[in-house]
C-alpha cells in the first residue's frame, strides 16, 4: 500500500500513517465538511451568477457526488476537525487498508439538511429546494443557528475552563453558562473541532 496519500477533502499530500479513514456517511453528515467544499466552490458559484442561480448546479451536483461515493475517504489531521468519529479505529483502517462498517454510498436526501446549513453559512441563503427547519437554538460558542432536530452537544464549566487554559478552545463562550445546564450548548461544528483538538492535546492522535 502506498505510504503517501492525498486528503479526500482538501487535496493536501499526507502520509498514510497520519491520516484517518472515514465512511461516506461520516463525511456527508458534517456541516463543516460542506462549508469547506462550498468555500472551495465559490469561484464556480460566482461564475454561475451567484448562490441563487448556481444552487441546483453546484449544490445538487456536489451533494450527489459526495453522497454517491462508494469508496472510503482518507482525511488529513486538519480536516479531521470537521467530523465526529472514532479516531483510533479510523487511524487503524487507514494504516491497514481495512474497511470500516457501514461504508458505501448514502441517499443524498439524508445529508441535504447538513449541506443546506453550510450553504446558508457560506452564501447567506438557505437552498430553495431543501425544506428549512425552524431554528431551535443558537450555539454558545459561534452563534450559529441550531435548527430543530439538529445534533448539538454540551460543554460543562470545568471542561470549558480546562480547554481554554490549554488552548484547545481559542475563545471563551459568548454568554454566561446556561441556567440549570451547568455549561454551554455547542453546535457540532464547534464540538467536532474541540474533540479533535482535545484528543491531540491529550497525547492522542
Ligand atoms: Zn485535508
Ligand atoms: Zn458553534
Amino acid at each position: 500500500m502506498d505510504k503517501q496519500a492525498v486528503c479526500d477533502t482538501c487535496n493536501a499530500r499526507i502520509e498514510r500513517a497520519h491520516c484517518y479513514c472515514l465512511t461516506t456517511t461520516t463525511v456527508v453528515l458534517s456541516e463543516a465538511y460542506w462549508r469547506s467544499q462550498f468555500r472551495l466552490a465559490t469561484e464556480v458559484v460566482r461564475a454561475f451568477g451567484g448562490a441563487e442561480r448556481s444552487q441546483s448546479t453546484v449544490f445538487d451536483g456536489l451533494i450527489r457526488q459526495a453522497a454517491g461515493s462508494t469508496t472510503l475517504w482518507l482525511i488529513c489531521e486538519d480536516c479531521s476537525e470537521h467530523f465526529a468519529f472514532d479516531r483510533a479505529a479510523a487511524r487503524e483502517h487507514a494504516l491497514h487498508g481495512t474497511v470500516p462498517a457501514r461504508s458505501g454510498a448514502v441517499d443524498p436526501g439524508g445529508c441535504a439538511q447538513f449541506a443546506a446549513a453550510a450553504w446558508e453559512h457560506v452564501f447567506g441563503r438557505w437552498p430553495s429546494n431543501v425544506q428549512q427547519p425552524t431554528v431551535g437554538d443558537t450555539c454558545d460558542f459561534c452563534a450559529k443557528k441550531v435548527y430543530q432536530g439538529e445534533f448539538a452537544g454540551q460543554l460543562g464549566v470545568e471542561v470549558t475552563e480546562r480547554y481554554l487554559a490549554s488552548g484547545v478552545l481559542e475563545s471563551p463562550p459568548l454568554c454566561p453558562p446556561r441556567a440549570g445546564k451547568g455549561g454551554w450548548l455547542s453546535c457540532m461544528v464547534c464540538m467536532n473541532r474541540v474533540v479533535a483538538r482535545a484528543s491531540r492535546a491529550e497525547g492522542g492522535r
